[in-house]
């Protein structure tokens, strides 16, 4: 099969520009998520390789082929600083920006003096080769590295980073071979790779968004903005999955109904900003407390709910004096300046125990009788469901 350099330069150029233009949509139409402008940049980059390599087949002019170079290293190291944003961790270091940049240039002098393509494309295989390296490293070994996008994405960026070893390796003895515009198989199939590769990685982009745009909606829909503990809807659907495998194993399960006391007062007192640091700050306490297997929920304004498997009573009881004992902060735990007098603040808490076939409203509704009950009792203290 015979393919046209030049028609295949052509169709890679216009891929390549048309993926740039999907990247700049993702990244306008998502500014907040870390990396998207970077990829955006990077796709940029990748046009003007293209271009620069189809100026250099016309004028045959060895400068256009070491700016295309040049840019082909910028948009990967722009690719990977968006990675790395996109995964949460820090930019790219600038000493290494500046090392990459005093060999690329240095590469590209030496190949302009000795007017030596074989220099120019060796030199350039092997930085495409270290920087799809890294990427596919960091992509790889990152802690969401379980995403079938992320991992497609750093799969490609690992056979890229093996093409281009072998072919700066390769290079050495058949300095031919690495014409961008010979017309021998090498040059076809190094086209026909950029071409997948850039549709494939841009597709991977625009599926790693949408991956971590769905994790946000599900956070968002299963935890509360305020204190991001679990919201009622999660508590319930995860309590059915909790009693599921408590009535399978015969194991006892308990609930747990926590309110904090006197809230309106410290609020009216303190100020509503106040208040709510104080519901984040038991939140913390509630999720160190507590063990793993546990599920702590915001159940509604100052209102939580625990549930605790593989509990019984007597043993929701400790827990719940635990917490209410690690609660009693006083205020200048909580740095205001707007009180002279140290004060407390407490919680007070009904325990109940899951008994055969109930539901979950009624074993709520017995917890929070208890509830009630230590109210009555004075608050600051923990009672059982009868
Ligand atoms: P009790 O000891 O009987 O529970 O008294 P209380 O004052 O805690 O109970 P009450 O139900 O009268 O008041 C609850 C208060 O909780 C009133 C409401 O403004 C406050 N609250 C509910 N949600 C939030 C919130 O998100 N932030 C803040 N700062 N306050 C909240
Ligand atoms: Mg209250
Ligand atoms: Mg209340």
């Amino acid at each position: 099969m015979h393919f046209d350099i030049g028609t295949l330069l052509v169709a890679v150029t216009l891929a390549t520009a048309f993926c740039a233009g999907a990247r700049f949509l993702l990244w306008r139409m998502h500014r907040n998520i870390p990396g998207l402008g970077r990829w955006a940049l990077a796709g940029v980059s990748a046009v003007m390789t293209f271009a620069m390599i189809l100026a250099y087949g016309k004028s045959q002019l060895y400068p256009f082929l070491s700016l295309g170079q040049g840019f082909a290293v910028i948009g990967l190291v722009l690719s990977w600083d968006g990675f790395r944003r996109f995964l949460g961790k820090s930019s790219v270091k600038p000493v290494f920006l500046a090392v990459l940049a005093a060999v690329g240039l240095a590469w590209i002098v030496i190949a302009q003096i000795q007017y030596s393509i074989a220099i120019n494309a060796i030199s350039n295989a092997f930085l495409v080769a270290l920087l799809s390296l890294l990427i596919a490293r960091d992509v790889l070994l990152s802690a969401n590295s379980k995403s079938p996008a992320l991992r497609a994405t750093g799969c490609i960026y690992a056979v890229n980073a093996v093409i281009f070893l072998i072919r700066a390796i390769a290079a050495q003895d058949t300095p031919t071979l690495i014409d961008p515009l010979n017309p021998n198989g090498v040059a076809a199939f190094m086209l026909f790779w950029l071409l997948c590769s850039m549709i494939a990685i841009t597709l991977g982009m625009v599926l790693m968004t949408a991956e971590r745009l769905q994790t946000d909606l599900d956070h968002q829909a299963n935890h509360d903005p305020l204190t991001g503990a679990l919201n009622r809807r999660s508590c319930g659907l995860l309590f059915e999955k909790a009693v599921a495998h408590s009535r399978r194993h015969q194991l006892p399960l308990s609930v747990l109904m926590i309110d904090l006391d006197e809230f309106k007062k410290v609020n009216d007192c303190l100020g509503h900003d106040f208040g709510d640091k104080v519901l984040c700050r038991f939140v913390a306490i509630a999720q160190q407390v507590l063990r793993e297997d546990d599920i702590f929920c915001r159940f509604g304004g100052e209102e939580f709910v625990a549930v605790l498997p593989n509990t019984s009573t007597e043993a929701a009881l400790t827990v719940a004096n635990r917490l209410r004992n690690a609660f009693a902060i006083n205020s200048a735990a909580l740095e205001t300046r707007k009180v002279h007098e140290p004060f407390t603040i407490t919680v007070s808490i009904g325990a109940a125990e899951l008994q055969q076939d109930e539901y979950f409203e009624n074993l709520l509704r017995r917890a929070d009788n208890a509830l009630y009950q230590a109210k009555n009792n004075g608050r600051n203290c923990c009672e059982l469901a009868g």
